[in-house]
C-alpha cells in the first residue's frame, strides 16, 4: 500500500510539472503546488482520471426557467427563478430545482451573465416561517420572500404533470458539463457523507 501511495505521489508530481512548465511552484518540490483547483486529482485512479479528462472540455446546453408567482404580500404579478435543466431534456435526471442555496446561486450566476433583470430579486433573506436565512427569490415590487418550500412544491407539481417545458425561459447558455454533474450530485445528496 505504501508503494502504491508513493507511486501516486510521483505520478501526481509529474503531471503537475507537465501541466505547469512555467509555474515556479511546480519546479520547487519543497513548496506545495499553488494551483488549488485540482490538488485532489493526483489521488484518482486512472479509470476515474480518464473520465475526468473526457469531462474536461465537454460542454452542455443549460436552460434556466422561472414560474409565474403572485406576491403573497402586495399582490404583484411576479416571476420567480425555479429550476435549471439540460436544454430540451425534461426527465428527473435532467432537471434541478433551483429555489434556494447553491442551485439558485448557480441559476443567478447564469442570469447575471445574461443581464436578466430578475437577478435584482434574488437575495439572502430571513424566513420567519422556516427560521433560517437563505438565498431566496423575492417580490420585485415589495421584496417579500418567496419561500423555497412552497416554490419547491409548485415545481414538484409541474414536474409531476410533465409541464417543465411550459415554464418561461429566463436564459439559455452553454456550460462545462462538470458543473452539471456537481449540481446533480448535490441534488442527490452525495455530499452528505
Ligand atoms: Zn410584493
Amino acid at each position: 500500500m505504501a508503494l502504491d501511495k508513493a507511486d501516486r505521489v510521483r505520478v501526481g508530481s509529474r503531471r503537475r510539472q507537465q501541466d505547469l512548465p512555467d509555474t515556479p511552484a511546480a519546479s520547487t518540490p519543497e513548496q506545495p503546488a499553488t494551483r488549488d483547483a485540482v490538488p485532489a486529482m493526483t489521488d484518482l485512479l486512472p479509470a476515474a482520471e480518464g473520465l475526468l479528462d473526457q469531462l474536461h472540455s465537454a460542454r452542455i446546453p443549460i436552460t434556466v426557467r422561472g414560474m409565474a408567482k403572485q406576491c403573497w404580500r402586495c399582490g404583484f404579478d411576479d416571476l420567480a427563478v425555479v429550476l435549471v435543466h439540460v436544454t430540451d431534456e425534461f426527465g428527473v435526471y435532467s432537471v434541478i430545482e433551483a429555489c434556494k442555496d447553491t442551485p439558485l446561486a448557480y441559476a443567478r450566476e447564469i442570469l447575471v451573465r445574461a443581464r436578466h433583470p430578475l437577478i435584482a430579486s434574488i437575495k439572502v433573506r430571513r424566513s420567519k416561517t422556516a427560521r433560517e436565512t437563505y438565498l431566496s427569490n423575492g417580490c420585485n415590487n415589495c421584496d417579500a420572500l418567496y419561500g423555497a418550500f412552497g416554490l419547491g412544491e409548485d415545481v414538484a407539481g409541474v414536474q409531476a404533470n410533465e409541464a417543465v417545458a411550459s415554464l418561461p425561459i429566463l436564459a439559455e447558455t452553454e456550460r462545462p458539463e462538470i458543473e452539471w454533474i456537481l449540481l446533480a450530485a448535490e441534488r442527490d445528496g452525495l455530499y452528505d457523507g
